[in-house]
């Protein structure tokens, strides 16, 4: 068994345009966060959860904010690749707890649909809880085990 942990923080953007996405799940009214990705701080702090649980680094290593291949991209997409890396090193998910840190907007309404989406992608049950604080962070531990 192994054990890791992630934690992912994101300012609001200024651009109106931008949805606001966590957990792969987007958050209707509510501004977008900033960032090179879809910003969805709850697949990152999960993604480097599972990468550290595995000895792999973290996930700026595999998806450099500099590469113009992960510019908007679907994070869910980026979760799905590390959990894909996770399992060629003989790891998979035993379950995953996810925190969100977050003021506004309100997230009780979406941790549902959040908890179906993110299951399915680590293929374990996760857990995802929402507190209240400035800003938006998410903290993550993931436990794997050798398959
Ligand atoms: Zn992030």
């Amino acid at each position: 068994m192994r054990i890791g942990q992630g934690i992912d923080v994101h300012r609001f953007s200024e651009d109106p345009h931008r949805r606001l996405v966590l957990g792969g799940v987007e958050v209707e009214g509510a501004r977008g966060l900033g960032g090179h990705s879809d910003a969805d701080a709850v697949c990152h702090a999960l993604a480097d959860g599972v990468l550290g649980a595995v000895g792999l680094g973290d996930l700026g290593r595999h998806f450099p904010d500099t590469d113009p291949v992960w510019e908007g991209a679907d994070s869910v997409a980026l979760l799905t690749a590390v959990v894909r890396m996770a399992a060629e090193h003989g790891f998979a998910c035993v379950n995953a707890d996810c925190t969100i840190i977050a003021d506004w907007p309100r997230l009780a309404p979406y941790t549902d649909a959040m908890v179906e989406r993110l299951s399915t992608v680590l293929g374990a049950p996760v857990s995802v809880k929402a507190t209240r604080a400035e800003g938006v962070a998410c903290l993550a531990v993931v436990l794997m085990e050798a398959v």
